[in-house]
């Protein structure tokens, strides 16, 4: 998500579809309690029986991830995602099947995925009917054999039901959110499990295969490629293919009647660019500069990431733009500033993910002083004397407090990931770690992280490993004093 040197997030401007946050709670109490009533001790009863005895265990219900102890969950690790959705933008009603490729890291008997919301129908695993139950925001899985460590298997799971976008104090709405003529989806940190069931954790990245039927006339845009068209009964199916491993948070779905152009940087990355038609005007400028920022980011950052890239201006103004992979939506007009940001995600972020969401400030940090690098390599201040802005503001200053006394870079907090510290902070990180090991050692380790980590995880322990290792200087002082205090550095 983007942000400047300016207030983040300013209240979200009243759009379609918008739903009170008690409502999906609500629903979600509800589906817990009409969940269907395979009681899980008689299922494992008789899974015993076949083969879940000793030594095949549940998987954990949770990725092990402080911020977001349910998210995520154990046990096994999924590699691709085929999601078949059929939607209603007129009614906002969503009928699906996901079939979901993975492989057992433990002798499994059940495993749970996120969802929270939607009423499960059927669950399959390796085409045979397999019990389950919803507690909370996870579906519970028993299949009839216990599942083999190291054994790729295969979960199919048809459900339905009216997504409901989520609310955060912090944050606003994100997740499935209604536009007048459709929907688009952001899903950043944990909305992806709103609409489909996953294991919804930057740390199992897969890779995903979309189908989604809607009425015809209204198109659909996603991640990565498209894989076909084709209209049948006043009906148009659109398959869409990310090739590349993919966090789950940054599925991304917009569906309208959208005017696209396509092209293609001048580093020979296809572009996909579209808008919804109410924001007709921002196509040429939102296509052209996306070529710009890519081709520039490619001599800084290293090879782009991805099979295409491009970004998609939606009909609704909201607070936020996500880095969705390979093309980002906006939720406002973008300025060039945002561009440049969403798409430096497509190395820092996306291709290059976090393992533990402690860790934000290595995507948002980083994307912060993209801002700042374009700025000094494009006529404008330098990125030293955009830290030195920061740096020089009195304690009077609107933002001191929150930048400098509230909280970690390092360690945010699971409510204070998109805070300016993460982003203001992280960038001025990077500019101190610039200074004290000079540009050329700076670049060559940007470019070494985003070579090491492609298409990967990776940790801000890694990143403090690489910059001594690149530079041969011992950073620990810097990098406690910038990402581990909540004192403003006074020598590093
Ligand atoms: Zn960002």
């Amino acid at each position: 998500m983007p942000t400047r040197i300016r207030p983040v997030r300013p209240a979200a401007a009243g759009h379609a579809g918008r739903a009170a946050g008690g409502a999906a709670t609500a629903l979600l109490a509800a589906a817990a309690l009409l969940a269907p009533a395979a009681a899980p001790a008689a299922a494992d009863t008789r899974a015993a029986a076949r083969g879940h005895g000793p030594g095949f265990t549940p998987g954990a219900p949770g990725g092990g991830d402080p911020y977001f102890p349910e998210e995520g969950n154990g046990g096994y690790d999924v590699r691709h995602y085929d999601l078949a959705l059929d939607y209603d933008p007129a009614s906002n009603a969503l009928a699906a099947t996901a079939r979901i490729t993975a492989r057992a890291t433990q002798n499994l008997s059940r495993f749970d995925l996120d969802l929270k919301q939607l009423t499960v129908k059927s669950v399959q695993v390796d085409g045979r009917s397999a019990a389950f139950t919803r507690k909370g925001q996870e579906l519970v899985v028993t299949p009839r054999k216990g599942l083999r460590k190291g054994a790729g298997f295969t979960v199919t799971v048809a459900y339905a039901g009216t997504p409901k976008p989520v609310e955060r104090p912090d944050i606003g709405t994100f997740g499935w959110i209604r536009t007048p003529d459709g929907a688009y989806v952001v899903c950043e940190p944990d909305g992806a499990s709103t609409w489909f069931p996953s294991n919804d954790h930057p740390q199992d990245k897969a890779t995903y295969t979309y189908r989604v039927t809607v009425p015809e006339g209204t198109q659909v845009l996603s991640n990565g490629e498209p894989g076909g068209q084709t209209t049948r009964g006043g009906k148009s199916t659109f398959v869409w293919n990310e090739r590349s491993p993919m966090a789950s948070y940054l599925a991304m779905l917009a569906i309208g009647k959208y005017t696209v152009q396509k092209g293609r940087t001048q580093g020979g990355v296809p572009v996909i660019t579209a808008v919804a038609p109410n924001r007709a005007s921002e196509l040429k400028t939102i296509h052209e500069k996306t070529i710009q920022a890519v081709d520039w980011e490619e001599k800084v950052f290293g090879r782009y990431p991805f099979a295409s890239t491009g970004g998609i201006r939606v009909g609704v103004d909201v607070a936020f733009s996500l880095e969705t992979q390979s093309r980002p939506i906006y939720g406002y007009e973008p300025d060039t500033p945002t561009i440049v940001h969403e798409l430096s995600h497509q190395w820092f972020g996306d291709s290059v993910s976090v393992r533990r969401w402690k860790d934000i400030w290595l995507n948002e940090g980083f994307a912060t002083y993209a801002e700042w690098l374009w700025d000094e390599q494009h006529g404008g201040p330098t990125a030293q004397a955009t830290f030195d802005d920061l740096y020089k503001q009195p304690e009077s200053w609107t933002y001191y407090k929150e930048l400098w006394l509230n909280r970690k870079t390092g360690d945010p907090g699971a409510n204070e990931l998109f805070t300016l510290t993460p982003y203001w902070r992280g960038g001025m990180t990077l500019q101190a770690l610039r200074g004290r090991i000079g540009d050329k050692a700076f670049f060559a380790l940007l470019k070494t992280w985003t070579r090491l980590h492609r298409n990967g995880n990776a940790t801000t322990e890694q990143f403090i490993a690489l910059a001594e290792k690149i530079s041969h200087k011992q950073l620990d002082g810097l990098f406690h004093a910038w990402l581990y205090t909540k004192t403003k550095p006074k020598s590093w």
